[in-house]
């Protein structure tokens, strides 16, 4: 397949426009590193990392490929500045931020000559990203697994209205798993599509084998977006789910919420493998993803989907 080039793929210097969300629990360094070798960008999801295993990941992750590699970090990680020491001491390039404030840690990541990206589900945030001196955006809408924006836009508003407001590069994120739904999102304005649900039913995710099976089992409405009083968190439905749901419907308490969520519930669910009191994060487009792929396949036939797309737009005979 021809490389392709615009400012997303010169920012990362990768083949195709195609990132693969960094996620909890799914996305260590065989899927990473299999995404960058097919000419996407992998990125280690390091949420769910001790800082040892963080710096582990990322040396595998230089071995299995030459490619550029990114490591995306939830800013409300516990032990973060340990993670940011990691990330600059392994000669990590790429970042991809989220779940925070992007002018806490962009000015030093640029400073040390990173390429900083900041996930938004906000035209506000994307702007304020911009200002902090991020690279690019990726902007997820409320189609997305995990964690999810409180304002609840969904991509198809999302993408046009961060394009329009911010002059960096915009990558869409939510609800994408095919050619066709990448197509539509560059039609929005976006320059590169990130996504995740759809690298969770990989050959090399580390989900839970059981998790896989559950993803490409399900269907429309399938997921909903869960404990809003908290951090709102898009989940398949299962029996935590629902008495999560339960408690919220009758106005339970922060402090009762976190009581039922308790700790580790997204390791139970989505890496141990308990399908009914684990939390399981995905995206609503699990309803399209049928098959477990190996990496490269995914890329290939995302991008070849896209080219047939841009070849014959409107499905005119
Ligand atoms: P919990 O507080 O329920 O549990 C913490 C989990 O993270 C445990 O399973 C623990 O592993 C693991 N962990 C890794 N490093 C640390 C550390 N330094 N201190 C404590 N625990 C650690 O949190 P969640 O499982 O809900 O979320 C974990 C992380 O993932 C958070 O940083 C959160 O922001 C992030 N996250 C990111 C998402 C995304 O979309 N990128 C979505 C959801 C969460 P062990 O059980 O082995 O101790």
């Amino acid at each position: 397949m021809e490389p392709f080039s615009n400012r997303v793929t010169r920012l990362f210097g990768i083949d195709f426009p195609i990132i693969q969300a960094g996620m909890i629990w799914s996305s260590g360094w065989e899927l990473a590193s299999a995404v960058s070798n097919a000419g996407g960008l992998g990125i280690l999801g390091s949420g769910s990392m001790y800082p040892d295993e963080l710096q582990d990941e990322i040396r595998r992750c230089k071995a299995a490929t030459s490619k550029p590699f990114a490591v995306n970090v939830p800013l409300l990680y516990p032990d973060i500045e340990r993670h940011m020491e990691i990330i600059l001491q392994e000669g990590v390039k790429i970042i991809f931020t989220s779940a925070g404030n992007p002018k806490t840690w962009t000015p030093m990541l640029k400073e040390n000559g990173l390429t900083v990206v900041h996930v938004v589900s906000s035209t506000k945030f994307a702007l304020k990203s911009e200002q902090a001196g991020c690279d690019a955006v990726v902007a997820e809408g409320f189609e997305a697994g995990g964690h999810n924006g409180r304002e609840e836009t969904t991509t198809m508003v999302l993408v046009p209205a961060v394009a329009n407001a911010v002059k960096v590069p915009v990558i869409a994120a939510g609800g994408i798993a095919n050619g066709r739904q990448m197509f539509a999102a560059m039609v929005l304005g976006a320059e590169g599509v990130q996504m995740g649900t759809r690298f969770v039913a990989s050959a090399e995710s580390s989900a839970h084998p059981d998790f896989k099976a559950k993803v490409i089992a399900a269907g429309e409405g399938d997921t909903r977006l869960s404990l809003k009083k908290l951090t709102p968190v898009r989940l398949l439905h299962n029996h935590f789910a629902e008495r999560a749901q339960e408690a919220e419907a009758r106005g339970a308490s922060v402090e009762e919420l976190q009581q039922i969520l308790g700790r580790a519930r997204a390791k139970k669910g989505m890496y141990e493998g308990d399908m009914e009191e684990g939390e399981l994060e995905i995206g609503e487009v699990c309803a399209l993803v049928r098959e477990i792929w190996p990496a490269e396949k995914i890329i290939q036939t995302v991008w070849n989907e896209f080219r047939t797309a841009v070849s014959n737009p409107l499905k005119m005979p």
